[in-house]
């Protein structure tokens, strides 16, 4: 018999006994875990792509791709954009000056075990450790998730410290992937939280919606409604071809159970560097009922460098949109500057 996830673990990638598995959980374990498997799914060679790291698979941060996005991968294109931002490279490992650990400085903005305070009026919490993809140019992939909370219990400093700021309104889940936990962790966090007074808001962040759309259900969408705060959602992607098939329904399962849906994109070279790709993503985002809030510029996190685009780059492709779209799909093209207390927008060159 196949090991399942354990579901009273919010380690979903934690094998062990298996009751009530639920098809995502399931679909997670059965994820892609390396860049030959990558590779072979998509009939491709290691000649197609000579720039592939040779030793991915014992890094620190493997392959990780769930099977629904592999699906809305091309199969036989080196270049697909969905396949590039998990695809491991040689660059990788190469050693830039400007490119750090902690470029976003996370580790400053830590307050108590699982609590980053950064940004006013809003804190973050690091609710889960664990992601369903592992993105390659990720800023946090070198954040030291093991120190930080696990059970209910672990998280009491954080919220007798959201109790003692009655300054703080909302409540980010981010982490790693908040969704990786499953429907009965969620909902004991989202419960202690929405007894916080003062707090009236409660922001999630995930990428699951896009790389592992099988974790939106019924069940989960009642558990977010029905909390008596205001819940967002803001999800990732960063092409148009991921809002695609199960992707696309699970967007719109959302936004029908009354949640708001905005997406966050980052910049990425090869990907959606141009001004044809990002209005395509912002249209698909639109006429999904997402509207496209924020574009990033890439952090400088070590190993990253090789999906920097430059900021002229990203400041032609937003007037670009501008010319061509409605305000509401042109998204905030903004950076993260360390110590700032809200994102920094990447202004626009004036001629
Ligand atoms: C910027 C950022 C936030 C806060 O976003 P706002 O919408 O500006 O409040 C939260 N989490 C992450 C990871 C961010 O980069
Ligand atoms: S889903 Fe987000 S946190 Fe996880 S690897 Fe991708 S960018 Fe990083």
């Amino acid at each position: 018999m196949t090991s399942l996830p354990d579901t009273t673990s919010d380690d979903p990638l934690a094998v062990g006994s298996a009751r009530h598995t639920a098809r995502w959980q399931l679909e997670l374990s059965q994820a892609v875990r390396s860049s030959s498997e990558l590779l072979n799914r998509l009939k491709l060679s290691p000649q197609d792509l000579p720039e592939l790291l040779p030793t991915a698979d014992a890094t620190d941060f493997p392959v990780l791709v769930p099977v629904s996005f592999l699906n809305r991968m091309q199969t036989g294109n080196p270049r697909d954009p969905l396949l590039l931002q998990v695809l491991p490279q040689l660059s990788e490992s190469f050693t830039i000056p400007g490119f750090v650990a902690d470029a976003v400085a996370d580790l400053h903005a830590r307050r108590s075990p699982g609590l980053l305070h950064k940004y006013h009026g809003r804190v973050l919490l690091m609710a889960a450790g664990a992601c369903a993809v592992h993105c390659r140019y990720c800023f946090r992939r070198q954040y030291p998730y093991s120190e930080e909370p696990r059970r209910l219990e672990d998280w009491e400093p954080a919220m007798a410290e959201i109790e003692s700021s009655p300054e703080i309104h909302e409540v980010i889940l981010s982490g790693g992937d908040p969704l990786v936990l499953n429907d009965h962790r969620l909902a004991q966090l989202c419960q202690r939280i929405s007894r916080i007074p003062h707090i009236t808001r409660l922001r999630i962040h995930t990428r699951l919606p896009i790389v592992l759309p099988s974790r939106i259900t019924t069940e989960l969408c009642s558990l977010l409604t029905s909390l008596p705060l205001q819940v967002l959602v803001v999800v990732h992607a960063n092409h148009a071809a991921e809002i695609r098939n199960d992707c696309l329904a699970a967007l719109q399962q959302l936004i029908q159970a009354g949640l708001p849906v905005l997406n966050q994109a980052v910049l990425l070279r090869n990907i959606n560097d141009t001004a044809d790709a990002q209005e395509q993503l912002s249209l698909s985002l639109v006429n999904a009922g997402v509207i496209p809030y924020y574009l990033h510029q890439l952090d400088r996190v070590a190993g990253t460098q090789h999906f920097e685009v430059p900021q002229s780059v990203g400041q032609q492709i937003i007037s670009d949109l501008q010319a061509r779209l409605p305000g509401y799909a042109v998204p905030r093209y903004v950076q993260e500057i360390p110590g700032a207390t809200g994102k920094t927008p990447v202004l626009h060159e004036r001629t």
